[in-house]
């Protein structure tokens, strides 16, 4: 991974590679930000940059074997802490994999890179025990805690650390992404930035999900159909929905999308700006039919609905309620 294959995040990747062309790095750094953001991708393009054997400026080269070795992740001097349960990192897994490796010197080259990912799952003995290397690590020792939630750390730990943050892209900037490197068309890619908020990963994971695609289909034809439906049908798409308890919150975020989309069509009467390009024809027809109150009932009982389902409400109920809502106020 270069610096220069990775999008946007330029503050970050500039403070990462002055590090490098200097030589001054702090010897513990913490990445955070949402998952698929990216942080990964940081944490190797530093350990392939600090670690290549033909670095040109503050990147790496490619193609040297250090850089082969990185990109394989088979690099001696780049360690992974292993997980072993998949919802904790526990006080073992920091004594084998750090405290205890990090007092061999480096195999390979100068430097010792060791990551963390998900490194909020590290308990709190876990924690102290990688405090007592953070505190005085060895000059060739650097350290990344990646995570989602920063907060989980101890302040003995967050103090000893320089926290670099992730920040979003620009919805564009996701888009332009989408439509170059994974040849995306231009309304699709319209729909997953949106929808991934500047999330570079997640927008690439649902841009190629099939089952995600599926899902999209599915409510584009719920939409399309709905003034139409009568209580029956309703009720049979609500189980449907029901079925999918897992993707419920994208396909409320969906939801959200495309009655902003209406929303947006009633104020401005052009289809220019809209996200679901695709589906200008009926986002017109409901944003003529329909109300701007009438809207902004769908929308709150969308953010219901949301609520809802994180408080374990009925389901069911719930999708029923929010799909009637929806005919009640479109047709
Ligand atoms: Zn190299």
């Amino acid at each position: 991974m270069k610096f220069a294959d990775i999008c946007g995040q330029k503050d970050l990747k500039e403070h990462l590679q002055r590090a490098i062309r200097h030589e001054k790095f702090s010897h513990a750094y913490i990445i955070s930000g949402e998952k698929d953001s990216g942080k990964m991708m940081l944490a190797e393009a530093f350990a392939a940059a600090l670690l290549c054997e033909d670095r040109r400026g503050e990147d790496s080269c490619g193609v040297c074997r250090s850089c082969r070795q990185a990109e394989h992740r088979n690099h001696p001097d780049i360690r992974y802490l292993m997980h072993e349960k998949p919802n904790t990192i526990g006080v073992d897994e920091i004594r084998r994999d750090i405290n205890d490796d990090i007092v061999i010197k480096p195999y390979a080259s100068a430097y010792k890179i060791y990551i963390v990912d998900e490194a909020e799952k590290m308990s709190v003995e876990a924690q102290n025990a990688l405090l007592k290397t953070i505190e005085e690590p060895p000059g060739y020792a650097v350290i990344f805690l990646l995570t989602t939630n920063a907060n989980a750390f101890l302040p003995t730990i967050l103090s000893r650390c320089v926290t670099l943050e992730v920040k979003p892209l620009s919805v564009a900037q996701t888009k332009e992404y989408l439509m170059k490197e994974c040849r995306i068309p231009d309304y699709q890619a319209e729909v997953w930035a949106s929808f991934s908020q500047g999330n570079l990963g997640k927008a690439i994971r649902l841009a190629s999900s099939e089952e995600f695609n599926g899902f999209k289909t599915q409510l584009t034809d719920t939409l399309r159909r709905i003034g139409q439906m009568d209580s029956w049908e309703i009720a049979q798409a609500a189980g449907e929905l029901e079925e999918q308890k897992n993707a419920i919150q994208d396909y409320l975020d969906l939801m959200t999308i495309w009655f902003k989309d209406v929303l947006l069509y009633k104020a401005a009467g052009s289809e220019d700006r809209l996200v679901f390009q695709d589906e200008a024809m009926i986002i017109r027809n409901q944003a003529k039919s329909a109300s701007y109150q009438g809207i902004e009932r769908i929308l709150e009982s969308v953010e219901d609905a949301k609520r809802r389902r994180s408080a374990n409400v009925n389901l069911n109920l719930t999708m029923m309620l929010l799909l009637l809502t929806i005919k009640e106020n479109i047709a």
